[in-house]
């Protein structure tokens, strides 16, 4: 079986370290937001370039303690996607506000800043664009329209660790950003976690006390807080698997261009685009086919894993029936989630899997070719 990621083969890689690093902390008696945590926070803020990094216990709750430090909450609309992975609504209820959708652009999945402003009311607090896949959403354009509104502009970019916008990271380009540390994610470890990266110190404080049971001082409270805190191990996990980050992304985008290359000659198959002025680290490598059904059989049948990312939109969830959206509302991602599917894509893909896999989707093809 070829897997779609390979977290076995992954981890591996960097077994000895990881291993010491584990021993390390287990012999030092620090479990909770230590030393390991404290230099993973500078290490990250530094290779983004913002001034502040807060680890928090999953990409989750990052989003769900920003968006209440910015004190957002029920009465308050909230604009995302609706293609993208539940979190990023969920969090927007779960502070009480109200997610309002917009939908996304055909080419990069990601949210459409002209759909984004048709939506726009004097209940809008704050926009989340999520770099869906690996690839940076059009921040100029979000945040020329969160100025223009004196709106707060919270980046979901849990899926896109080293991507860069116009050479800057994401992460830092907007107020306030949200990662996770999942396993499956780029930047990811053996367990749950997550981060949140901002320039703007005063907000990193009331996040770091909101982590904490709202508590700066020990056992003095003076704001209903969390528990969300990384774990010692995991930051330390996560120091090993920072150092090959970039490495690892880069083979990510060496196997999709092989991918784009070679696919592009199949009919009935349309590689994901790769906008102007950014690097997609390929979360997912998503295809698009209007005969999904076809080739994820064929792959299936071929020992090769397949994904669909992401069946149904968020508008169309039943827990979001109250929101009052139906089918037809957001066709753009409607389309996307009836056309893409995932084919095998991580830094430990061998050359001969990529090879099987194309010459599978070549070959097959309906039967067609260009
Ligand atoms: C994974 C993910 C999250 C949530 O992160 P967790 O660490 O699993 O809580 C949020 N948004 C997006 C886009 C994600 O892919």
């Amino acid at each position: 079986m070829i897997n779609l990621v390979d977290l076995q083969r992954q981890f591996q890689s960097i077994k000895n370290e990881v291993l010491k690093a584990i021993e390390h902390v287990y012999d030092s008696g620090q479990y909770i937001l230590g030393p390991k945590v404290n230099e993973l926070e500078t290490k990250i803020a530094g290779k983004l370039g913002v001034t502040d990094a807060i680890a928090v216990g999953n990409g989750t709750d990052a989003l769900v303690m920003v968006l209440d430090a910015l004190d957002i909450g029920p009465g308050d609309e909230v604009i995302t996607t609706p293609f993208t992975f539940f979190a990023s609504a969920e969090a927007i209820s779960r502070v009480g506000a109200t997610p309002v959708f917009a939908d996304v652009d055909p080419e990069t999945f990601n949210i459409d800043p002209v759909k984004i402003d048709a939506v726009i009311t004097g209940k809008t607090k704050a926009i989340i664009p999520v770099h869906l896949f690996g690839q940076p959403a059009d921040m100029d354009e979000i945040n020329e329209l969160a100025s223009n509104h004196g709106l707060y502009v919270i980046e979901d970019a849990c899926q896109a660790f080293g991507a860069t916008y116009k050479k800057k990271r994401v992460g830092s380009l907007a107020d306030v950003a949200c990662f996770s540390f999942f396993p499956t994610k780029n930047l990811g470890t053996i367990g749950d976690g997550g981060i949140i990266t901002t320039s703007n110190h005063e907000l990193a404080l009331k996040l770091k006390k909101l982590r904490m049971h709202g508590s700066s001082k020990k056992y003095y409270h003076d704001t209903i807080g969390y528990n969300s805190r990384l774990d010692e191990i995991h930051a330390a996990i996560l120091l090993v698997v920072l150092e090959k980050i970039d490495d690892w992304n880069e083979r990510r985008r060496a196997c999709a261009k092989i991918y784009r290359e070679e696919l592009n000659a199949v009919l009935g198959i349309t590689s994901p685009a790769e906008a102007a002025d950014r690097t997609h680290i390929y979360h997912l490598f998503c295809a698009q086919s209007k005969e999904r059904d076809f080739y994820l059989n064929l792959l299936q049948s071929n020992q090769i894993q397949a994904g669909v990312y992401y069946p149904q939109c968020l508008h169309l969830q039943e827990v979001y029936k109250n929101l009052s959206y139906q089918e037809g509302d957001f066709p753009v991602a409607e389309q996307l989630s009836q056309t893409l599917f995932a084919i095998p894509m991580h830094p430990f893909l061998y050359k001969e899997e990529q090879e099987k896999i194309i010459s599978i989707l070549r070959t097959s093809s309906g039967g067609k070719k260009k």
